[in-house]
């Protein structure tokens, strides 16, 4: 196909260069092909690994086509899967999941029974992402010329490892890919140099990690023309840090000397190659990073940068306005969709407005089934099973949950992503990421449900009964107008008269703490270790409140007898009405406990 066919070619006119028109080339062939690549995919995983003791229950019989595939593997959800996963931890290599013996495991943001769950992989899935990776690069190119010209200033962070009993590194997908010699050892290429040295990536000491990528985005501000993280929050973050740190920042670059807080050996000697006196450059941060006023800072930092490379879509979405406020309006490009499952996809259109963002699956990634997402139907019951609806098949306007089988073993595995489809590239479908199913709060990469918040409640309940009080209501919201963002949890209590006056801040700041508690891990870790979440906050309300809350929902259309209290709230007049009545708020005191290691 000649270059100027290419469906993908933009305002900016054809491809860069001879490596891009060869990714967009694999781009269009995919998605020409969606069908035909889907079946292949199923066929590859389902052949490699017939004689797998999952497959093999399933009575496949060697079997690789859709019909048989579907009509004998149940769709199914973690939980289902927790003995297979359980054993594998255990140090079982025989082939369970898959043919390929299971290299570690990723431990994805979505938690199971309060720790994260646990997703096997094999090796070959690294090259499966990389390549996805190295899509980005050649789209992006299409819409913003002159990205070989300068650097990209990326805050990435690795996280916390540790070993399952029977032996397999467990940690979150980024980590794995920055260790990886995929990454590590990653073939320079003019579109893709990082101002931050892998020392600072890989340093597993978040503030050594953080001060120094930021200084070495300082120290080379002119270059810099994009500037990013994976999520919104972590780029907030950095913002965050500079506020913190940028006066020991620029006395680093004044006087070339590295703040002795950073410690790791390999870190220093790397940043003592790169740290050089430079008193302009230390005055211009101390003038900038002084005033008052931080509106529009990373442009007037970072003054050639031309986009900010972030995802805010999903739970995300709540940053946009304070990332226009500090990036004075820079169009906020969300290139991918990913899980610790399998890398999904990517945007074909990088510079859309956030609220249009659509993610195209790549159909070689793994096999894609979608789930009819009806939230007002009955519970699925075994007499009607599901249609699951293949991916060239999905329709325009309707939404989907994400249903996945992997080469590294999942099978019609539920996701918990609701997509919506916005239109076809080709043959493949776009998807609007609409929400992940049964996340009530979320600031950073945590995701609270319901039961886990009516969890936490019913314990900080517990610690009031000794004083002769209960909650007798609660709605929650994920307040991000501070950084980083805080669980707000209001209640209303029910108080016996000759015990009011014993509900002093100590109790109330300790429930905070006890909500803290029970929450899962990815809340606690997001607290102490990388400090992503701030202390939890408990607002107080009138009694009375929450019936005035009834009456505004039904003076606005709900009907009395199916009126349910929200359990978490962002409607600003309710949540007006809400902080009018607060008569006190409570933060928690300390960090709750948190440990790599799982409870179980
Ligand atoms: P994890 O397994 O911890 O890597 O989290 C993966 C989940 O993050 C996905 O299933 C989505 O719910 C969410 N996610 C990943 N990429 C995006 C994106 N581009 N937009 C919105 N949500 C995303």
């Amino acid at each position: 196909m000649a270059v100027g066919d290419s469906a993908l070619s933009s305002p900016m006119g054809p491809p860069v260069c001879e490596k891009d028109s060869k990714a967009l080339r694999f781009i269009e062939e995919m998605t020409k092909n969606a069908d035909s690549v889907q079946e292949t995919v199923l066929a590859e995983i389902l052949s490699r690994n017939a004689k797998t003791e999952y497959l093999r229950r399933f009575k496949l019989n060697g079997a690789t086509d859709r019909a048989a595939f579907k009509s004998k593997i149940p769709m199914i959800k973690y939980e289902d899967l927790q003995p297979e996963i359980q054993r594998i931890a255990n140090g079982d290599r025989s082939p369970i999941l898959s043919a390929h013996p299971i290299s570690e495991f990723l431990t994805s943001s979505g938690t199971s029974a309060g720790e994260r769950k646990l997703m096997p992989t094999i090796k070959e899935e690294l090259s499966r992402r990389q390549l996805l990776y190295s899509l980005l690069m050649p789209v992006m190119n299409l819409y913003v010329p002159g990205l070989d010209k300068g650097k990209g200033l990326y805050f990435l962070f690795i996280k916390s490892e540790t070993k399952t009993p029977g032996g397999l590194v467990a940690r979150p997908v980024l980590t794995s890919y920055y260790k990886s010699d995929h990454f590590k050892t990653r073939p320079y290429d003019p579109y893709n140099v990082y101002t931050s040295p892998n020392e600072a990536i890989l340093c597993p000491d978040s503030f050594q990690s953080m001060y120094t990528q930021m200084l070495c985005g300082l120290l080379e501000r002119k270059q810099v023309l994009r500037v990013g993280a994976v999520f919104a929050s972590g780029l907030l973050r950095a913002i965050r840090f500079l506020q913190l740190n940028w006066a020991q920042l620029a006395h680093d670059i004044r006087s070339g000397t590295l703040n002795p807080k950073v410690t790791d050996p390999s870190l220093k000697n790397c940043m003592t190659r790169i740290l050089k006196p430079d008193t302009v450059l230390a005055d211009f941060v101390v003038s900038e990073c002084s005033k008052d006023n931080w509106e529009g800072i990373i442009t007037r930092i970072w003054p050639n940068t031309k986009y900010l490379d972030v995802i805010v879509t999903g739970a995300m979405a709540q940053y946009i306005p304070t990332l226009d406020y500090y990036s004075g309006g820079l169009p906020q490009a969300c290139t991918m969709y990913a899980s610790s499952e399998c890398y999904f996809g990517l945007n074909l259109n990088p510079m859309c407005k956030p609220a249009e963002v659509s993610y195209t699956i790549m159909p070689n990634m793994a096999y894609f089934e979608f789930l009819p997402h009806e939230p007002n139907s009955a519970v699925l019951t075994q007499n009607s099973p599901p249609q699951l609806v293949d991916l060239a098949d999905v329709e325009i306007g309707k939404e989907y949950e994400l249903v996945i089988t992997t080469y590294a073993g999942l099978y019609r595995y539920r996701v918990g992503d609701v997509l919506r489809v916005t239109g076809f590239h080709n043959s493949a479908p776009q998807f609007q990421f609409v929400r992940r199913k049964n996340v009530l709060l979320s600031i950073d990469s945590d995701k609270t449900d319901e039961a886990e918040l009516q969890n936490a409640v019913s314990n900080a309940s517990r610690l009031l009964s000794e004083f002769g009080a209960s909650v007798a209501e609660y709605t929650s919201y994920a307040d991000t107008t501070t950084i980083p963002g805080h669980y707000v949890v209001y209640f209303e209590l029910l108080v016996k008269e000759d015990s009011a006056d014993s509900l002093g801040d100590s109790v109330l700041s300790r429930c905070c703490l006890a909500m803290e508690e029970s929450l899962n891990s990815v809340y606690r870790q997001g607290r102490v270790s990388d400090n992503s979440i701030g202390p939890l906050e408990i607002r107080l309300v009138k009694s009375g409140t929450f019936e005035e809350l009834m009456d505004y929902a039904i003076s606005r259309g709900a009907s009395i007898n199916q009126y349910k209290v929200p359990r978490c709230v962002s409607f600003t007049p309710i949540m007006e009405l809400l902080d009018s009545r607060v008569v006190s708020a409570h933060f928690s005191p300390s960090l709750p406990h948190w440990t790599p290691e799982r409870r179980r």
